[in-house]
């Protein structure tokens, strides 16, 4: 049996998702058509809207579906309007890509943002600016203390946007208690379908549209809805909602994996393991052999998992979020993310540490290897 150890790049498809989009693709219907195939449709998307709004605690009416995460994440850095825009050095490409004159907010080596940084930043230019830090970390599952961010973007009058992608379906996310003007999040990190995602717009104010044309989502997103993905992606918010227990759950045996990674191979590295961390994560580094031979190796022993941020998989590079936290360079070339999900068993771990214990072995850096 294949173990699939990936779910922040992508998680398997949620058997009500399916079912949704199933549903929806069997039905014809144009959201904005007037009749009762348009009405079937829009109640699709209002019902999925519904669903994926209660998840991440904001209103039905904030919501603005999308593509998926990386066009939110650009609808709100590239339309927010405000002077300057200020970024964490962990964000995601889809963040850190969306403009290029963003100044960036540097980690600490727990890999959350340093927030006397973000204070000193805003305090020395006065001029408006909008805020953007991720509420967990992709590659290490760092939670940042996105309540603290806020906190000081309020004191210098600033606007705050949250990728929020990696976190609902993983932990409960409460925008509103949050108090996030903007906030992200993904489809297919929670078991919908790709290509689904939405910017939650909690303070009412508009921003610039990326794609202009028919009045669709509030005149926010143009184009016709597609109704199939969105239901999808609103019938996983609901399963994933229903399961967040559950889930909690896995951090059990993300510890138990990482305790005998560590036992097994002393030298291992747990990267962001010192700050509060997403449930189902781990970024384990093995000094001095290769990411991609690592991934190679376990894809051989029918584990996947991931090397740095596999959203921008076949680079080479290491990856900047562990750069950012202060890992050397060849220790950042050396970290692998496995990440459990809906999905995961027990044996899935032990399948992963059987297959990674053979790696360590054959590299000679097993604690028994003397
Ligand atoms: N933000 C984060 C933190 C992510 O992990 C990802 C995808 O990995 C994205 C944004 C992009 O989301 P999407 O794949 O829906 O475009």
């Amino acid at each position: 049996m294949p173990v699939y150890l990936d779910h922040n790049a992508t998680a398997p498809v949620r058997p009500e998702a399916l079912a949704a989009m199933t549903a929806a693709l069997n039905q014809v219907g144009n959201a904005s058509s007037v009749h009762r195939y348009g009405r079937d449709a829009r109640r699709r998307v209002e019902d999925a809207r519904e669903a994926v709004a209660g998840l991440i605690g904001v209103r039905p009416g904030d919501l603005v579906f999308t593509s998926g995460g990386t066009e939110a994440n650009n609808t709100a850095l590239r339309g927010h309007g405000q002077a300057r825009t200020l970024v964490s050095a962990g964000e995601h490409e889809a963040v850190l890509q969306a403009r290029a004159d963003a100044e960036t907010i540097e980690l600490t080596p727990a890999g959350t943002v340093d927030l006397d940084a973000l204070d000193a930043a805003l305090a020395a230019d006065r001029r408006p600016a909008l805020v953007s830090v991720m509420l967990a970390n992709n590659e290490t599952g760092a939670i940042n203390p996105v309540d603290r961010v806020v906190e000081i973007a309020r004191k210098h009058g600033a606007r705050v946007h949250c990728d929020a992608v990696q976190a609902p379906g993983k932990i409960a996310v409460d925008a509103q208690a949050l108090g996030v003007d903007l906030l992200t999040v993904s489809g297919h990190k929670l078991g919908g379908p790709q290509g689904a995602g939405a910017l939650a717009v909690l303070d009412g104010r508009p921003l610039t549209p990326l794609v202009t044309g028919g009045g669709q989502e509030r005149k926010q997103r143009a184009g016709t809805e597609n109704v199939p993905a969105i239901a999808g992606f609103g019938a996983a918010a609901a399963a994933a909602q229903a399961d967040l227990d559950r889930i909690a759950g896995l951090a059990a045996w993300r510890d138990r994996l990482e305790a005998q990674a560590r036992a097994l191979c002393p030298q291992v590295q747990i990267h962001g393991a010192p700050a509060p961390r997403l449930p189902n994560t781990s970024c384990l580094g093995l000094p001095g052999v290769r990411a991609e031979t690592q991934v190679m190796a376990l894809d051989l022993a029918g584990v996947a998992v991931s090397s740095g941020a596999a959203c921008s998989s076949g680079k080479v590079h290491a990856s900047h979020v562990l750069r950012a936290m202060g890992v050397a360079e060849a220790d950042a070339e050396s970290a692998i993310r496995v990440s459990l999900g809906w999905t995961s068993a027990a044996a899935d771990v032990d399948a992963f540490l059987d297959a990674w214990a053979r790696l360590v072995r054959k590299h000679g850096l097993a604690a028994d290897a003397a």
